[in-house]
């Protein structure tokens, strides 16, 4: 209790000192709303191994099991909502304190307490939409479970007749190079990165604590396990993250007051 005590301390001064912070998020920063991780004993990979991209686009077979997995996360992304940490990661967008966040997540979690998309950059796409992968047409996910439902089949973009996939990027789907360029550039601007709730092990997205760390900023790392960086980094917390960002609050509005 008193190292965790302490490692708060360190985080409140390092959280005060900073002019630019940069908030990077991973699967864990959502399990306190019910949005299991991937890589944790419960996670989605113990019971559902990821189809890749080439794979969804190998055949209609192959598309409507993804889609069927999708729908089953996305049942519980639906009746998620944001939490305590999320509301956080808003206020120090809100007051100036962090430049972005930069998130791994889906779930569109982050779009809350007043938060829009210039301050959240999605590197792994949005989970609650889907487009054609032809023409790029936004299409519901209520008509894409209409569609399945009557055809069995998969959908095909209303537009062009094009694939259509959830607005997601999938393991060897190629990134989106908008996102990748703000997140570099939100990266470059930083003075304090703080990592949470990722085991930081997907590439590129990972790159970006290093990248921060070796321009000068200070890394902090907060994850229930340790991860890969941890070496890199000023401070590792492994805890909750609710309950470490709820004793930051409470320290940084007891010094501020
Ligand atoms: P990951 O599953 O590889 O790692 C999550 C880490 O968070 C684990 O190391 C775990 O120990 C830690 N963790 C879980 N709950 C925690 C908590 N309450 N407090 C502190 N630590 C906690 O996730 P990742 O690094 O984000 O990479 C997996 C990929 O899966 C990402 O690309 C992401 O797109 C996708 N994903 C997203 C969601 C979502 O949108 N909520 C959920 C599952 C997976």
């Amino acid at each position: 209790m008193r190292k965790l005590d302490h490692q708060i301390d360190e985080l409140a001064g390092l959280v005060q000192r900073a002019e630019r912070m940069t908030i990077f998020t991973g699967a864990g920063f959502s399990t306190e709303c019910g949005i299991p991780d991937f890589r944790s004993p419960d996670g989605f990979w113990t019971k559902h191994r990821p189809i890749e991209f080439g794979e969804f686009l190998s055949s209609e077979e192959t598309r409507l099991d993804a889609w069927r997995r999708f729908f089953r996360i996305h049942e519980l992304v639906q009746n998620s909502r944001p939490g305590r940490a999320h509301m956080l990661a808003a206020e120090w967008i809100r007051e100036g304190r962090a430049n972005a966040i930069i998130t791994q997540n889906i779930d569109g979690l982050h779009f809350c307490n007043g938060i829009t998309p210039d301050s959240v950059i999605e590197l792994h796409g949005n989970g609650t939409y889907a487009t054609c992968l032809e023409c790029g047409e936004r299409h519901e996910l209520e008509w894409v479970a209409a569609v399945i439902e009557l055809s069995k089949r998969p959908p095909a973009c209303q537009t062009c007749g094009g694939i259509v996939k959830s607005a997601t990027i999938s393991f060897g789907q190629p990134m989106p190079e908008n996102e990748l360029a703000r997140a570099r550039s939100a990266t470059l601007d930083s003075d304090l990165f703080l990592a949470m709730g990722s085991s930081l092990q997907v590439y590129p997205a990972a790159g970006f604590p290093v990248m921060a760390k070796q321009n000068g900023a200070k890394l902090v790392i907060v994850n229930r396990e340790p991860t890969g960086l941890d070496g890199l980094a000023d401070l590792v917390i492994n805890q909750e993250i609710g309950e470490t960002l709820a004793a930051l609050q409470q320290k940084l509005s007891r010094r501020i007051s």
